[in-house]
Parts: C-alpha cells; sequence; structure tokens
C-alpha cells in the first residue's frame, strides 16, 4: 500500500463515510441493505445458467428425497492460455491455468508483478480472447458466443472496478454511475434513484454532485465500486482496487467489498499485497502463468474490524 493519498479532512465529519464506529458518525456497510438492481439477476435459477454442460460439484446431499444438489461456477476455466506475440517475441502470460469460481466466493488472485494476474482478469472479464483453452461464465461457453451475446454477458453480469478509478473527470459522482445504466436502456427516473441509492450505500450521499477531482481517492474508488454495481451484477472483478490508496483508505474500500460481499456478490480482487489478500475469503497464487497455491481462508479477517482498530490506535497515539 502506499501511503500518498491520505484523505483530505471531510469538513469536520472525518470519520462520517468510513467503516467502524465513529462516534456521531454514520456508517456506510451498516447502512447496507441490498444491492440496488441486482435482484434482476436471478442468480439460483437454472434459467441463469442456461447451459449446464460444465462439471458440476456436489454441494450438498438432501437426505429427505435422496437428491444431490450440484452448483455450476460462475467462472471455470480449463487449460486457459494467453500468449502475447510482440514482433519476434512470444510472452507466455497465461499458461494452461484450470480454475473454478463459485458464487458467492470472494477470491484473491496473488502474485508479484508480471505473474499474468491481470491478463486472466482480462480473459475472464471478457475484454480480450484466449489464445487457448476453455472459458465457461455463468454456464456458457464464451469462445461460442458472438461478440453481441457476448457484450450483453459481459455488460449484465460483470462489474469492474480498477486501480486507477477511470472515472470521467468532466462528471460529477452521480453522472459518472448513470452513464452505464444509459447504455442499459434504464429510463431516467430509475437512474437517478437509483444512481442515489448506490452513492449512499457506499457512504456517498453527500458528495453526488463532487466531481472526481474534488473527491479523495478513497471516495473516487467508492464511486467507482458504485458504478460497477448499477446494473446489478453477479460478479465483481477488482483489479488492484487499493493499489493507489493509503492503508487506512483500503481497509475502507475492502470492507464495502467484504460487505457487498456478505450480500451474496462474487468478489474476483487481483492484488500484490497479502495483507489485503487475507480479507478474501479464498486465495490464489499465480506465478509466471500457472496457479503455484490455492487456499482457502478459514477465517478471513474483517477490514472493518480491522479498520476500527487502526483509527482507535491513530487517536490513541495522538494523545500520547
Ligand atoms: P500482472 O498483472 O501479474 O503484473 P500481467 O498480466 O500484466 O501481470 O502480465 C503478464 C506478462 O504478460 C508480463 O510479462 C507482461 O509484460 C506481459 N504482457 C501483459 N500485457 C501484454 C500485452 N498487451 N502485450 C504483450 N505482453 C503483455
Ligand atoms: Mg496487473
Amino acid at each position: 500500500m502506499t501511503n500518498n493519498d491520505s484523505p483530505p479532512p471531510e469538513d469536520g465529519e472525518q470519520l462520517k463515510s468510513s467503516p467502524g464506529n465513529s462516534p456521531g458518525g454514520t456508517n456506510p456497510i451498516d447502512q447496507q441493505q441490498t444491492i440496488p438492481g441486482q435482484a434482476a439477476v436471478n442468480r439460483g435459477s437454472p434459467a441463469f445458467y442456461g447451459q449446464t454442460t460444465m462439471p458440476q460439484r456436489a454441494i450438498a446431499r438432501s437426505e429427505a428425497v435422496d437428491t444431490i444438489v450440484t452448483s455450476t461456477p460462475i467462472i471455470a476455466v480449463r487449460n486457459l492460455t494467453k500468449t502475447y506475440i510482440l514482433g519476434q517475441t512470444r510472452v507466455p502470460a497465461i499458461q494452461a491455468i484450470t480454475l473454478a469460481i463459485y458464487q458467492g466466493e470472494f477470491v484473491a488472485i496473488m502474485g508479484p508483478s508480471g505473474s499474468g494476474k491481470s491478463s486472466f482478469m482480462n480473459l475472464i472479464g471478457c475484454l480480450d480472447r484466449p489464445t487457448q483453452g476453455e472459458y465457461w461464465l455463468a454456464g456458457k461457453l464464451v469462445s461460442q458466443l458472438s461478440n453481441d451475446e457476448l457484450a450483453d454477458t459481459r455488460n449484465r453480469l460483470i462489474g469492474f472496478v480498477f486501480q486507477s478509478f477511470n472515472l470521467l473527470s468532466r462528471a460529477s459522482a452521480l453522472r459518472n454511475i448513470t452513464l452505464p445504466m444509459i447504455y442499459a436502456g434504464i429510463p431516467s427516473d430509475e437512474r437517478e434513484l437509483r444512481g442515489r441509492r448506490i452513492l449512499q450505500l457506499v457512504g456517498l450521499g453527500d458528495r453526488i454532485h463532487h466531481r472526481p477531482s474534488q473527491l479523495s481517492g478513497g471516495q473516487q474508488q467508492r464511486v467507482a465500486i458504485a458504478r460497477a454495481l448499477v446494473n446489478g451484477p453477479a460478479l465483481l472483478l477488482a483489479d488492484e482496487p487499493t493499489g493507489n490508496l493509503d492503508s487506512r483508505t483500503s481497509l475502507e474500500i475492502m470492507a464495502i467489498l467484504q460487505a457487498l460481499n456478505e450480500q451474496g456478490l462474487t468478489i474476483i480482487l487481483v492484488t500484490h499485497e497479502s495483507d489485503i489478500a487475507q480479507y478474501a475469503k479464498r486465495q490464489v497464487t499465480f506465478r509466471d502463468g500457472h496457479v503455484v497455491r490455492d487456499e482457502q481462508a478459514l477465517t478471513p479477517r474483517s477490514a472493518k474490524e480491522d479498520w476500527t482498530k487502526m483509527v482507535k490506535k491513530a487517536s490513541t497515539d495522538e494523545k500520547v
């Protein structure tokens, strides 16, 4: 984590939009109810998983009727390979990765710089096509989708968050997050309503007319998270979302992601920082385009608790 982006004081309401128990402040995470728009995605229905030719796993056995309940991965890749060609040079960025990710998981993709994390995210986010291998997204073989179907599936299912926020600099927070709803064909008053609700959800209800330059780094990243949620995705892909943020702000972002995951959103987060990865429920480590480790965390740390401890310690240190 870097320390070059400390959030500026927020008009005497320093803790207002942060996780934890700030005296007199409100906590956006405690205020969260449901992810707006998400009800539109029926994540459990067979229809959602259209084709079910992917290998399924048994997740429970019902004694009463003696049937096995199965679950289809939301993401499944088999021998996924990406080789970039640069003149005479071949760069093997992803080398025959096989991996499945299920609904409700919170996965951290870890590994050193150049290990293939972003290349992998671009493939599973349908922003790039693999050189070889299969990719099943929500039960559909991605290579068989037309460009239109692919764009439609991506827009419907996936929200993206990047390290550099990627906000429109001349548009307000509200405008930044209502734009994707225009493309999704949502009527104007519904856009406005949903936009305000989601900004409130991420603790920015009082910043809706601010432009990115008038917001701290952490606030900009919250706008970006809000934008990723507006069309009710089933899956959030975040590539180094805390890479430009200081430690405390990073915890705020991780607390928001943990709260969203608790509401059922599947999250895949790329990070090269192990202290960020420990807030995920599963850690997958890449090296040279291979998966070298895949571990479930029995009890992931709570970003909200760690944030509270950090703030308390800072105020104690100040008094000493
Ligand atoms: P990470 O996100 O883990 O840092 P990347 O997926 O960005 O890793 O990169 C993996 C490898 O692929 C690196 O060697 C990188 O230089 C190379 N690479 C990434 N993108 C491209 C590209 N568009 N063209 C050529 N090589 C690339
Ligand atoms: Mg990267």
